[in-house]
């Protein structure tokens, strides 16, 4: 794996939350993009070398809606950038990592992404996510 790519943060309502983080970081968020699989709305903030996106539910039984109603808004889950997340996945099921996505699937901000289960993480959700090159 290699460095942290972004923190994906919960949120209740994402045009509130992107002037929030807009006062705290000091920049406006980059893009906003709807994950419409997934149920997520989303928005990506470039702090330095790292990202932070926030997360809205589109509909009530998106798993982040879900996540808010048993945790509250939040730190939702860690985002790995991977050369090649294949490989990754292979990596991590042989080391006994509970794998959500055998197959990586297209995520925000044009990745190939895959996350692994809060459960085999001591209650962090992992995700996967390789840059998809054109
Ligand atoms: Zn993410």
């Amino acid at each position: 794996m290699n460095k942290i790519e972004h923190i994906g943060i919960a949120v209740k309502n994402l045009k509130d939350s992107n002037v929030l983080f807009s006062k705290l970081l000091g920049v406006t968020h980059y893009k906003t993009e709807r994950v419409e699989r997934e149920g997520v709305d989303t928005s990506f903030f470039k702090v330095g070398d790292n990202k932070i996106e926030l997360l809205e539910a589109t509909k009530p039984d998106s798993p982040i809606a879900k996540f808010i109603e048993k945790k509250g808004e939040g730190i939702h889950h860690i985002a790995f950038d991977v050369d090649d997340i294949e490989t990754e996945i292979k990596r991590l099921k042989t080391e006994g990592f509970k794998v959500l996505n055998e197959t990586p699937k297209k995520g925000a901000d044009n990745k190939l992404v895959a996350f692994l289960h809060p459960k085999s993480s001591n209650g962090v959700l992992i995700e996967l996510c390789q840059e998809i090159k054109h």
